[in-house]
Parts: C-alpha cells; sequence; structure tokens
C-alpha cells in the first residue's frame, strides 16, 4: 500500500521540524509555503538552539543566528544580561528550506488561496497549482485561517522599525514603557531593528506611524546608547499582531495545526519559536497514530489538543509573570490588562502528595500514540509516565495501597532508589 501523502502548509519552524519529522517516519511529504514578506529579526535563547539542532534544523541555525550582548531595563533596574542569539528571519526562513530539501521534503513555493476537504484534501494556489494529500498540516502562523479560538489575550499590536546605521558589534536591549515596552537589535552589518508593542486600540493611523515611532526613539536612553542618530529618523514600519491566540481546535481525524497556527504567545517571553517546535515535536507521531491506527484516533487526537493548550497556559502564564514583575507601571492600563491573563493561577502548583493519583493517560511509544497508567500531579494534570526511564504509576500505586517506602522499593537498584525517594519527597510524601 503506498504511503499517504502528508501536505503541510507553511515553511516556519512548526512546518519545517514537522515535515522533517514525518519524513524520518517515512512519509511523503510536500510543504507549500510563501517566502515572508518581510524583514525581521528575532532573538533566541540557547536552549531554543538546542531545540531547532534536535528537529533537524541544524543548518538554518548555522545560517542565521548570531549572538549578541544583551541589556535589560525593566521595573526601574537596568541589568546587563549574558547574551541572546539573534535570528535574522529572512535568512532564517531561507535556510529551513534547504534544511527540507537535505530531507527529501518536496517543497512548493506559492501562496496557498484556498483549501478544500473532500474525503482528503486539495489545496489551491494563488498561481492555480492544485495539490492534493491525504492529510494536512495547517503550519501558516499566524496568517491561518482560524474559524474560532478558545483563549485570546489582550489586543496587541508591534511596530517593527528597520533602517540602516553604522556597522558595529551585534547587540540588543529590551524596555519597559509607561504604554507597552520595545526590544531593540543592531546587526555586524549596521541593520538596525526597533520594535515597540502596545495595545492595539492607542495607535495613531498608517501614514503617522513612521513619525510617531521615530518620535518615541527620541525618549530612550537605550536607544541612544545602542544606535547612531539615524534612529530619530522615520524609518520603514511593519505592523504586526501579537495577540496571545489559542486555536479553538487543534486536531481532527486527518488535519492538525502546529505552531502559531494552533497556539501564537505574546512575544514578551520570547518563546515564539521554542513553542512552535514543541508543538511541532509531537505532531508527527500524533500524524502516524491517526493514519496508521484510525482505533486510536481519539486519543491521538486528546493528546495534541491537550498538550497544545497545556503549553499555551504555561506560556501565557509565563509572559504574565514578565509583567507583574514591572512594578513601576502597576497603574498603568497596558500593564494591569496583562498583570492578570490568562489567570492569577502559580507557574507551578505547589506539591501536595494527597492530590497525587494513577490515572490511565495517552502517552507516546513507539512511535505512536497509547494509553498507559501515569503519575497525575497538580502540577502535571497530563500526568508523568517515565522518570529516567523508570515507570512512576507502579511505585505511586504501591505507596497508595498502603505499602511502605521501603517495601515498595526495596528490589530496585540503590541510585533508583535514590533518585524515587527524592522525588517522591518533592511530591509532599513524607
Ligand atoms: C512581533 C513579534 C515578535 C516576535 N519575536 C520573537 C522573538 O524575539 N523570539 C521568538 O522566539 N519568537 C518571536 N516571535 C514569534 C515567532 O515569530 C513565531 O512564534 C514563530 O515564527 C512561529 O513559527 P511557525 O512556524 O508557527 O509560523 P511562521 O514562522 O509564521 O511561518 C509560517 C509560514 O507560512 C507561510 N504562509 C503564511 N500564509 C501563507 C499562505 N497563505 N500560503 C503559503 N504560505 C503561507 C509564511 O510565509 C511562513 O513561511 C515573535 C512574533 C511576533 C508577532
Amino acid at each position: 500500500m503506498p504511503e499517504p501523502h502528508i501536505l503541510v502548509l507553511g515553511a516556519g519552524p512548526a512546518g519545517a521540524a514537522t515535515a522533517i519529522g514525518l519524513r524520518r517516519l517515512g512519509y511523503p511529504v510536500t510543504v507549500v509555503s510563501d517566502w515572508r514578506r518581510f524583514a525581521a529579526v528575532e532573538g533566541v535563547s540557547p536552549r531554543v538552539l538546542d531545540g531547532l539542532r534536535h528537529a533537524g534544523l541544524g543548518e538554518a541555525l548555522a545560517e542565521a543566528a548570531v549572538p549578541a550582548t544583551r541589556q535589560v531595563r525593566w521595573s526601574g533596574q537596568h541589568s546587563h544580561l549574558n547574551q541572546e542569539f539573534l535570528l535574522d528571519r529572512q535568512r532564517f526562513d531561507r535556510a529551513l528550506r534547504d534544511d527540507l530539501a537535505r530531507a527529501g521534503v518536496t517543497l512548493v513555493q506559492g501562496r496557498v488561496r484556498e483549501v478544500a476537504h473532500v474525503g482528503g484534501h486539495e489545496v489551491r494556489l494563488e498561481d492555480g497549482q492544485l495539490l492534493r494529500g491525504r492529510f494536512l498540516v495547517e503550519a501558516r502562523g499566524r496568517q491561518a485561517p482560524l474559524a474560532a479560538d478558545r483563549l485570546r489575550g489582550p489586543e496587541t499590536v508591534s511596530l517593527l522599525n528597520l533602517w540602516h546605521g553604522e556597522p558595529g558589534d551585534p547587540a540588543s536591549a529590551v524596555e519597559s514603557l509607561d504604554d507597552g515596552w520595545a526590544w531593540m537589535a543592531r546587526l555586524a552589518d549596521g541593520r538596525c531593528y526597533w520594535q515597540v508593542t502596545l495595545d492595539a486600540e492607542r495607535l495613531p493611523g498608517k501614514a503617522a506611524l513612521p513619525g510617531y515611532c521615530a518620535e518615541r526613539r527620541s525618549t530612550s536612553a537605550l536607544v541612544a546608547e545602542l544606535f547612531d542618530q539615524r534612529a530619530l529618523e522615520a524609518a520603514q514600519v511593519h505592523a504586526r499582531s501579537s495577540t496571545a491566540i489559542l486555536a479553538g481546535e487543534c486536531v481532527g481525524d486527518d488535519w492538525l495545526r502546529v505552531g502559531d497556527a494552533a497556539m501564537a504567545v505574546d512575544p514578551l517571553s520570547g518563546n515564539g519559536i521554542f513553542q512552535s517546535l514543541s508543538s511541532a515535536l509531537q505532531a508527527p507521531v500524533v500524524i502516524n497514530t491517526l493514519l496508521r491506527r484510525p482505533e486510536r484516533a481519539g486519543l491521538a487526537k486528546q493528546f495534541h489538543q491537550q498538550r497544545i493548550e497545556q503549553l499555551f497556559l504555561r506560556f501565557a502564564r509565563l509572559g504574565r509573570d514578565f509583567y507583574i514583575q514591572e512594578l513601576t507601571r502597576v497603574g498603568q492600563p497596558f500593564w494591569a490588562r496583562r498583570q492578570g491573563w490568562p489567570d492569577n493561577q502559580p507557574m507551578h502548583q505547589a506539591a501536595a502528595w494527597q492530590t497525587v493519583q494513577v490515572a490511565r493517560r495517552p502517552v507516546l511509544r513507539d512511535g505512536l500514540v497509547d494509553e498507559a497508567e501515569v503519575v497525575v500531579t497538580a502540577d502535571q494534570p497530563l500526568g508523568i509516565w517515565h522518570l529516567q526511564g523508570v515507570e512512576l504509576a507502579p511505585v505511586v500505586r504501591g505507596l497508595l495501597g498502603g505499602g511502605s517506602i521501603d517495601a515498595v522499593l526495596h528490589e530496585r537498584p540503590r541510585e533508583q532508589q535514590f533518585m524515587l525517594r527524592r522525588w517522591l519527597a518533592e511530591q509532599g510524601y513524607r
């Protein structure tokens, strides 16, 4: 039987990582994507670089990431933080395509105009081409059409300004403002970026934006430090929505959403690429299960949907905690709106042994979604299956059944006992 053909819409990090994962599982994959239409630079941490390498996107990295020194002015404090890597998104996106070609993925360049679900999927491009696939991956980022959203943060816009200044060492900086925050970067070749993020409803009209942004730069000490006089002139401006959005449904029997198309986070957390990779790394196994084991479709869909929702909430709360750190602007509307969204729950729930349970949940086993007994805690509602290769459910079941810790662990090697005792103590077991 021929392998079912998979179409991936969008060749950003999420689409590329999903396509490469699917190729590794042996599927024929076609990625359809338009080029990014504007120049942008984004900041990423070393953790993101590791994630990109792990996803088979090492070439893209080597091409596009440069280390930069970083300054932060937040809540009245000024600090020089270690390092941030600056990613030239146009170069990065070009190099992602080279990684895709090397992995044996077919790449079609073009703009998707229409997607029809007709016992399979038909994708029509603006140039008239028609592509067919058995399974569809929606990875067009924030441009992916959205039928409904499940959760949406305060409406936010980022104004990205680009101009050329003197060449110099790569550097970046971030600062809080009364009505938002600004991120800025200078590349070695003199390209300069300044991006201000504000409430969407407080902006002047489009024609006035370059002058408005230049005026705002003139009041910033960090701008004066990082850039030369050209920073005070009106520059090219590109407006992007940066509202945090969780899509209503992220998976069906023969389609799935990944990356920003499934959940787009606030850029303040600086984790967009990381979260888009996180959702893409699990996708090939979910798709493999939907295609090969349709009887497990419910389990596979539950796995994808719940993980997307959990990731979204985690990153939304992480963003909120950055807003909360800005103590000097608590009363300002921009900050007040974001310091309590999405909720007031802590990033991590306190450990409490009485909440620890054993339950059946979807897990990933041998390239498929399967069901297994896992340990559910207040902080890990989706469950923990293994701890460094050791299944936790039998241990917790033994303790909940009234066994003493010595009796439950006695046949296990010493190092394992030590690790399990430590983990149990962290869960509040006494
Ligand atoms: C203002 C702002 C600042 C950000 N700063 C950072 C940062 O500093 N660090 C960070 O890690 N993340 C940052 N992000 C987030 C990051 O850009 C995204 O999370 C990440 O790129 C999402 O990857 P993706 O693959 O899901 O989508 P994308 O990277 O958006 O890729 C989608 C692809 O689909 C293509 N496409 C779209 N529509 C069509 C169509 N109709 N037909 C064909 N192709 C199409 C696009 O051309 C693109 O190639 C920022 C986001 C915003 C909005």
